[in-house]
């Protein structure tokens, strides 16, 4: 799911448990259990490209293709760690010749020749940019090993060199309770001149807080004021039209149709195993009914497969291995 993009099927080149190179804050999916060192390492436990397609026919078979405005690679980690990403995205688009083809990187492994081949089958590739500093890189990110933040400012000038994909750049702003930030002071000022000098090789820069309830409770979102104060200071390299704020520009309006569900039990799940969600989030991604969706939730919640927290004034629900 992406509000960037609007209506989108998810895929999971990494499936759980989590495989990454970073450990950040404020991931959803909580702490990394299997920190990628080398792409060599995961190479024999990631799907290839029939069990995606099987997922994939699965997945559609329940769900209204109409609905639909895009596929989203993402996964349980890093998914260019999974080196048949290229042959995954072209089987994908056999099936779905018509949907634009998105991937979220944290972009460590950009350096890497596959997986910069890999990425010349995408159309959109959205690269984690939080920091413009190895220093709050370390402490937001969390990197397993020395990556140096100013080569992947080199590595997204090289993607564009050899790619006609459109290049966004995540940017997640916050603060943490220890007094780390990214909107103040000197690591403010260095993120939002890293990405400006990125302006003429990046398409659009999506400004972003992590206002689902995170894992590590010191973190802590910034308002939309201060989000839209930020992407002011990107107006001298970037139109506005090229900076997307959360919250203002969000492209997901209506839910993806769904056909049936195989168990919505299970449906409920896989969701909150991926992110926290409010009962709004539920209906408006599985297509039910709120009073249906009420009593299996009361069911859930009974056999403690999940659990709930109040979170910024909301209730929101969490996988029980999650929370
Ligand atoms: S890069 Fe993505 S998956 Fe990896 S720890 Fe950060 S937010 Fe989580």
């Amino acid at each position: 799911m992406s509000w960037r993009y609007g209506r989108s099927l998810g895929i999971d080149p990494v499936p759980p448990p989590k495989r990454c190179s970073f450990n950040c804050v404020y991931c959803q999916l909580g702490p990394t259990k299997i920190l990628i060192q080398s792409l060599d390492a995961v190479e024999n436990e990631l799907p290839d490209e029939e069990q995606i397609l099987n997922d994939l026919d699965e997945y559609l078979r329940q769900i209204s293709i109409e609905s639909l405005d895009v596929v989203t690679f993402s996964g349980s980690g890093e998914p260019t760690a999974n080196l048949r990403l290229g042959e995954m995205v072209r089987t994908v688009r056999k099936r779905l010749p018509n949907l634009p083809v998105v991937l979220l990187t944290n972009g460590s492994f950009l350096g890497n020749p596959q997986v910069m081949k890999n990425l010349r089958e995408l159309d959109i590739v959205t690269v984690k940019f939080d920091a413009g500093d190895d220093k709050t890189h370390r402490k937001i990110n969390r990197p397993c090993y020395a990556f140096q933040h100013s080569q992947l400012a080199r590595d997204i000038q090289n993607l564009r060199k050899t790619t006609r994909v459109t290049i966004a750049l995540e940017v997640m702003l916050l603060k943490l309770a220890s007094g780390i930030s990214n909107v103040s002071g000197s690591p403010r000022n260095s993120l939002v001149s890293e990405i400006s000098k990125l302006a003429p090789v990046v398409d659009l820069v999506q400004l972003y807080t992590p206002w689902r309830p995170p894992v590590e409770q010191e973190v802590q979102p910034i308002s939309t004021a201060q989000l839209k104060d930020f992407a002011s200071d990107l107006n001298d390299a970037f139109d506005s039209d090229r900076i997307w704020i959360y919250g203002i520009h969000d492209a997901r309006k209506q839910s993806a149709s769904w056909k049936s569900h195989q168990s919505l039990c299970d449906d409920i799940l896989i969701m909150l195993q991926r992110r926290p969600c409010r009962l709004k989030d539920l209906v408006q991604s599985l297509d039910i009914p709120i009073n249906s969706l009420l009593s299996l939730i009361s069911q859930l919640r009974q056999s403690n497969k999940i659990t709930a927290r109040q979170y910024q004034n909301e209730l929101y629900y969490f996988h029980q291995n999650s929370d």
